[in-house]
């Protein structure tokens, strides 16, 4: 083979893969222009949980009622923080919150009662800390004053004990101001014993009143989901 054959065979070569790989292109391209890939629909998006659901979420004691106090730290703060931070949780679902109160004033049993009656939400919860003589008692309690209101403290008093690890000591009907005679089903939770030293720490870190918020919030989810579950103000 002399030298210029060799050269014209590298040219041909050359060539080829050229016009293969040009071809390749143009079928690419043409695959991309007549056959477009089809058009992803978004997929729609969940409705939150709680969209269009109205809770009132009471914050104990305030302003010049501290409710329990032990070494330093006061009820009214600790319902407070944790009411806040129910509020931020129950709104991410979609609701919409108010709160007797959302600083630290002071408001009459009457005046909380009043808000629910008139502005009639699906559900009324109040959250309160609890405390007792004895420093080693420990658990959670709820309590409802009627029918409408035992079932929705049932739920609060299993989410919240099995979600901080506590125990579930009941679930009681009590004649509480804010509970007899309100309109809607209501529960007062008392997440915690101020009384004990290892409570009264945990209820003072803002981590966990949030996981007490996010059991509380999964505990009005969990209500408003099930079967018959009633909400709103009775006639
Ligand atoms: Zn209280």
């Amino acid at each position: 083979m002399t030298k210029h054959q060799i050269l014209l065979g590298v040219f041909l070569l050359g060539l080829t893969i050229a016009l293969d790989s040009s071809a390749g292109t143009t079928q690419s391209l043409a695959d991309q222009s007549c056959n477009p890939p089809a058009k992803q629909e978004p997929a729609p998006k969940p409705k939150p949980a709680l969209a269009g659901r109205r809770i009132l979420v009471d914050a104990g004691h305030g302003g010049t009622d501290p409710g329990a106090m032990r070494a330093g730290v006061e009820e009214k703060d600790i319902t407070l923080d944790v009411s806040l931070k129910l509020r931020a949780r129950l709104e991410n679902l979609g609701a919409r919150v108010d709160m007797t109160r959302d600083s630290d004033v002071f408001i009459p049993l009457p005046d909380r009662l009043a808000a629910s009656n008139t502005s009639c939400p699906d559900l009324f919860v109040s959250v309160h800390v609890n405390a007792v003589s004895k420093p080693s008692i420990t658990g959670i309690e709820t309590y409802y004053y009627d029918d409408r209101g035992q079932n929705l403290a049932n739920v609060v008093l299993n989410t919240v004990s099995s979600q901080l690890h506590e125990t579930a000591k009941w679930s009681h009907s009590r004649d509480l101001f804010v509970l007899d005679g309100n309109r809607v089903p209501a529960t007062l939770a008392e997440i915690g014993y101020i009384t004990n030293p290892g409570t009264r720490a945990k209820l003072n870190n803002p981590a966990y009143q949030d996981k007490v918020a996010s059991a509380l919030a999964d505990s009005v989810v969990t209500y408003l989901e099930s079967p018959g579950a009633e909400h709103g103000c009775s006639v």
